[in-house]
This record gives structure tokens, C-alpha cells and sequence, in this order.
């Protein structure tokens, strides 16, 4: 039995059913079946959170709290850190970015997810770096250089390429300077949760969808006093600690401060419970099993060029990205949808500059006139299986 929830045998329009092949992973996940299990288990106790009095109430405070103890061990916290059950990775780092103190610079790197991108309006964006040895060079040149408090933003796992960025190295590299160091671990979480607390990380933020726990909750963790200084996220019932009858209003400290409304248990159960899968059973040699063999084939066809930002050889989780030159991409995903039961994502993947840049780069390797307007992604993870990969380049072929 499959580890995670799927649609089973569609039908194709030439009478054949077969097995959906979900290669678009990466933007949002199936769901695992422990996180569904657990769910279902805490249904029918389903009750207020931080708000009742009775055994229902208590039973999910204390499963929401848990939920977020969870998370904190997975990521390696001591006291001095929060956890903040936040929608998504883009709220958690619009919530950060709200956070952040005044005069803080912010370092990111050009090659960012939107979400990491647009929250800082004022950052000092470094070019996006050829390998991962040059983006720690850049970060020390940068860091030399800079002065006053500092915030380094950096993605994880890069969504466009699916290339692992040298997060531990930048850690140490921030640290030196007094700067601290946000990371982006939307895209690497889901195939490398075991090393989350290795990351050496102030912040790290990650989506519960692209965890196999599509249940709406996100988190932003780390340091707390950024947090417990600033203005509360969202004003509103729970991060209020206590309002006057002219509507002053003192606000609450630890996690409520920033989480204002009724708070979405399920979905902070259901990420726990599929950091706490992910952790006790890795799935990261399969998938790079499929993902050398998804590479291999596509090398091998004339009219498809994979995107890359560092050298082929660089480590990826499990996505990759790849222009085809004789055809819209866009009708061509939708050929593969319909024709052969398969999922790929087409577009510029909320990283724009990055992909536009990169899928010129792949056209001009292959000698093309014009770089095609949208790449195509296949992402593998959990449930992708080798016919999935094999089906993807008979049809790409
Ligand atoms: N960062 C990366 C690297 C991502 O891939 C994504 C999702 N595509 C995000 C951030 C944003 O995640 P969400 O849409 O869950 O907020």
C-alpha cells in the first residue's frame, strides 16, 4: 500500500487507465496516511483551541500545543526559540518581515521564491550565484562590507532547479558577522526533514501542503525576541492579552502573539505528524534514485534541456525543471495531462527573474534562437513511482 493518498487508475482518452502520475509534487503534496489517520482519530473530538473549558477544548489544546512541541524538537530549539503556526511559507515570511527591527539589513540572493523575494522590499539582493561555493563567497564579501544589525534570507532547496544551497556553510558564515540567518525549507523539508535542525538556521520556515499535510498550516520558528517585540501579525482575539473599554489594548506574549483567531489544529497536527513520519523513515534514496534517472533521460533527447543554476553534479531534492524547444509549453503539459495521465507544472514557478534567466541559458545551450516563454517542471517525491518517470520521457520522446 502506498504511503500516500492518491486518485488511483484514470482514464485516458484512448480507452487505457493507468495510474495518475503526480509530478507536480513539488508545488503541493499528496497526503501521507498516518497524516490522514491521525486526522480522521481527532475528528470526533474536534473542539476549540485555547478557548473552552471542556474535555473536548483541552483534548485539542493540548494536541495543538504538542503539535508544536513536535516541530520545535524537530528543528532542534532550545528555549530561546518560538514556534508559529503560521498558513504557508509566504505568510511565515511576511510575518517575519514584519518582525524584523527597524534598520535591520537584509541579505537575500536573486535567485529566491516570490515568497522570499517580495516581502523584502529594501533587501541588498546578491546576484544569483553559480555554485554553492560562490554564493558563501558572495554572503562573506557582503557581510565584510556591511554594517549594523543584519538578516541573511536564503531558500533551502530551490524550487526552479531543485539544487540544495549550502545553508549550514551560510549559517556559520552569518554567525561570524552577528548576522542571523532565515531560511527557506518549503521545498526542502519534504525530502530532508531529519536534517532540519542541522541547518544551524535563526528562522526556518516550511508549508505543511508541501509536506504531505495539506491541512493549511505553515510555520515560521526560531528566535523569539524579534517576535515577542514586534506589533502582533494579525490583531485580533488571542493575541490580545488583555483589551481596556476603549479598545487598549496590551497583547499577548510566546506564540498567540502572532496568531491571532481560532487556531487551525488540524493543520498544525497534521504537520507534526508528517515531520514525525518523514523523520522516522527516509524516503531520500528513492527519490534520487528516479530523480538521476529523470535526468538521465531527459540528456538524452534532442529537443528538451534541463535548468540549472549551479554545475550539473550539484545536490537536488526532487525536482527538475527542463525548457522544451519545438513546442508550447503550455499545450505541450497539457498533451501530457490528457494523453498520458501525467502532472507537470508549467510557467515561471514564482521565481521569475531566476527561470526567465535560466531558461534562456538552456535555449542558448542547445543552440536555439529563442528561449521558450515557461519551463516545465516534474517533481518526485513520495508515491512517484519508476513507470511515472519512464511514462514521462516515452511521452517527452
Ligand atoms: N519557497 C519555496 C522554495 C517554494 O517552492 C514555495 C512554494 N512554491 C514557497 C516558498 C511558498 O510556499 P507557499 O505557497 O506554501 O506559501
Amino acid at each position: 500500500m502506498s504511503d500516500v493518498l492518491s486518485p488511483g487508475e484514470i482514464k485516458l482518452p484512448d480507452g487505457r487507465s493507468v495510474d495518475f502520475a503526480n509530478l507536480d509534487i513539488a508545488a503541493t503534496a499528496p497526503c501521507l496516511r498516518s497524516v490522514a489517520d491521525v486526522v480522521a482519530d481527532l475528528l470526533p473530538y474536534y473542539g476549540s483551541v485555547h478557548r473552552g473549558a471542556g474535555a473536548l477544548s483541552q483534548r485539542c489544546t493540548r494536541e495543538y500545543e504538542l503539535a508544536r512541541e513536535t516541530v520545535a524538537d524537530t528543528l532542534g530549539h532550545g528555549p530561546a526559540d518560538t514556534v508559529i503556526f503560521t498558513r504557508n511559507t509566504t505568510d511565515a515570511f511576511n510575518l517575519l518581515a514584519r518582525a524584523v527591527p527597524p534598520g535591520t539589513t537584509v541579505v537575500t540572493f536573486g535567485a529566491e521564491h516570490h515568497a522570499n523575494l517580495l516581502p523584502w522590499r529594501d533587501a541588498v539582493r546578491l546576484p544569483a550565484p553559480r555554485s554553492p561555493e560562490e554564493a558563501v563567497e558572495a554572503l562573506e564579501r557582503q557581510l565584510y562590507r556591511g554594517k549594523g544589525q543584519t538578516l541573511v534570507s536564503v531558500t533551502a532547496a530551490g524550487n526552479v532547479t531543485g539544487e540544495v544551497w549550502p545553508v549550514a556553510r551560510l549559517a556559520e558564515v552569518a554567525h561570524r558577522f552577528g548576522a542571523r540567518i532565515a531560511v527557506d525549507a518549503a521545498q526542502l523539508a519534504p525530502h530532508a526533514a531529519a536534517s532540519l535542525s542541522g541547518l544551524g538556521a535563526d528562522y526556518v520556515a516550511f508549508s505543511g501542503h508541501k509536506l504531505y499535510a495539506p491541512f493549511g498550516a505553515g510555520v515560521l520558528a526560531g528566535r523569539a525576541d524579534w517576535l515577542e517585540a514586534a506589533e502582533p501579525y494579525l490583531a485580533g482575539g488571542g493575541a490580545s492579552a488583555h483589551v481596556s473599554d476603549d479598545a487598549a489594548v496590551r497583547w499577548a506574549s510566546g506564540p498567540a502573539r502572532h496568531e491571532a483567531g481560532t487556531p487551525n489544529l488540524l493543520g498544525a497536527v497534521a504537520l507534526a505528524t508528517a515531520l514525525r513520519t518523514l523523520r522516522e523513515r527516509s524516503f531520500e534514496e528513492p527519490e534520487a534514485a528516479l530523480v538521476r534517472r529523470l535526468r538521465a533521460g531527459l540528456a538524452a533527447l534532442a529537443h528538451t534541456e534541463e535548468l540549472r543554476l549551479f554545475p550539473a553534479d550539484a545536490q537536488r531534492v526532487g525536482i527538475v525543471s527542463f525548457a522544451v524547444l519545438d513546442r508550447d509549453p503550455a499545450a505541450f503539459a497539457d498533451a501530457l495531462g490528457r494523453d498520458h495521465g501525467i502532472g507537470v507544472r508549467t510557467g515561471l514557478f514564482c521565481a521569475h527573474p531566476l527561470t526567465r534567466r535560466l531558461l534562456a541559458e538552456a535555449a542558448a545551450r542547445k543552440g536555439a534562437d529563442r528561449a521558450p516563454a515557461q519551463a516545465i517542471r516534474a517533481s518526485i517525491g513520495i508515491g512517484t513511482t519508476v513507470e511515472h518517470v519512464d511514462r514521462l520521457l516515452a511521452a517527452l520522446r
